[in-house]
């Protein structure tokens, strides 16, 4: 199915938006030219020259209009890097936020961009986010013909480590923190949970956690006895089971155990998710670890979770111990009521220029992204702005490209009329 426009709501627009609207629709093909060019460059996260040849293809592109862009090396968290691009002084600050690599690497079998038919077109990336980062350019790349990207200012990143973030995370969202304190709104172009009537006002946290339970080793003849105590297995089993029974059924709050190891010695490979245990029936455990994760709405649910899973976990059995690690990864995106006023103005000019209204996502569908890095930082955010089609992350990810001008054009009237409202 495509999504049209229905033109004669175009008197709700002004004439600058209706210039805006024609710019657009007439380079759609161009657009569409330059999709299949970036796709066809594969950008796997770790094909480093790869990821800098997208950056470098959007440098080109965005320099002429008048942005300075630069690269910040990845050295330090072991990923190619990202673009940034910056341009103007005045107005609202826009944070515009994309990402130039893919889930697929050098050795998989996607590697180019088919035009289907008309309306369709497959490749690797090509929404998530390729067709997103588009909708971005095409945006500013229509602000700028009509004359309106000198009332705002904007700033560009575009991450080349989204799919499979380098380490420490801290230092390779390091810039993007910081564009963020910077800017007043944040726009994310990532394809949303797939339908292009719905934009993310919130999406969930992650945070990664470990369980180490100790026990005494011994006879198992004695387990229970004052003396041995109940084992590190049992500590495992009772903690896993307060977290379920404790923490099940709050809305938007999930916590799973991924992996778990135990017996008298374990060996843990953190690295790469896996592990070794040896133990024997007769023998009480003496060592247990659960990973896990933890996803949360909002930064004060996550720490009262946390609360809670560290009381459980010290409410120990006889003769055991055991401890709980947290580690933050991307943070939650809470709903405020400057993405709701936000999600507002990107549906009043969905209608006014002729496309259904856009409504708020279930949290719940969003996956963990880079606009949570900002969202804390900015009065408003919104992602899921960009390209939809289906099977990200699947060699059959392919795009509708109906929803490249529809997108597009909803962006620029949005930013244009934020812009416009600021001066007064
Ligand atoms: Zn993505």
């Amino acid at each position: 199915m495509a999504f049209t426009r229905d033109t004669s709501a175009q008197s709700n627009l002004s004439l600058d938006e209706q210039q805006l609207v024609t710019f657009i629709e007439s380079g759609v093909e161009d657009a569409i030219s330059f999709l299949e060019e970036i796709v066809n460059i594969n950008s796997g996260s770790m094909n480093f020259s790869g990821v800098r040849a997208v950056g470098a293809a959007f440098a080109d592109e965005l320099e002429p209009l008048g942005f300075k862009t630069w690269w910040v090396d990845g050295e330090a968290f072991g990923r190619a890097g990202h673009l940034f691009a910056s341009r103007g002084h005045t107005g609202p600050h826009f944070l515009l936020i994309g990402h130039l690599d893919t889930v697929f690497e050098l050795d998989s079998s996607f590697q180019k961009f088919t035009r289907l038919n008309e309306n369709q077109a497959e490749g690797p990336g090509v929404i998530d986010m390729k067709g997103g980062d588009v909708v971005l350019l095409e945006a500013v790349r229509a602000l700028h013909a009509v004359g309106a990207l000198d009332q705002m200012t904007v700033t560009i990143a575009l991450i080349g480590d989204e799919e499979s973030s380098g380490s420490p995370l801290e230092v390779g969202r390091a810039s993007l923190v910081e564009a963020a304190d910077a800017a007043d709104i944040a726009l994310a172009f990532e394809p949303g949970d797939g339908d292009p009537q719905t934009a993310v006002l919130a999406r969930r946290g992650f945070t990664g956690w470990e369980v180490h339970a100790s026990g005494v080793r011994g006879h198992s003849s004695a387990v229970f006895s004052e003396e041995m105590g109940y084992g590190s297995i049992y500590e495992a089993a009772r903690i896993l089971t307060g977290f379920q029974e404790q923490l099940t059924g709050q809305e938007l709050l999930t916590f799973n155990p991924g992996l778990i190891l135990g017996g008298t010695t374990v060996e843990f490979d953190e690295e790469n998710d896996r592990g070794s245990a040896v133990g024997k029936s007769n023998v009480i455990s003496e060592k247990t670890i659960v990973t896990g994760d933890l996803r949360t709405i909002s930064p004060s649910i996550r720490e009262e979770v946390k609360t809670t899973m560290r009381a459980i976990v010290a409410n120990h059995l006889p003769g055991t111990g055991a401890e709980i690690l947290f580690r933050d990864s991307y943070p939650p995106m809470g709903m405020t009521q400057g993405n709701e006023r936000l999600l507002a103005l990107l549906s009043q000019a969905s209608t006014d220029a002729g496309y259904e209204s856009v409504r708020a996502g279930n949290p719940a569908d969003a996956g963990a992204a880079d606009i949570s890095f900002a969202a804390g930082r900015v009065e408003m955010a919104l992602d899921g702005l960009g390209m939809t089609g289906e099977g990200t992350h699947t060699t059959t990810e392919w795009a509708d490209l109906s929803t490249l001008p529809m997108q597009t054009i909803r962006t620029a009237i949005l930013m244009h009329r934020i812009a416009t409202a600021w001066q007064q």
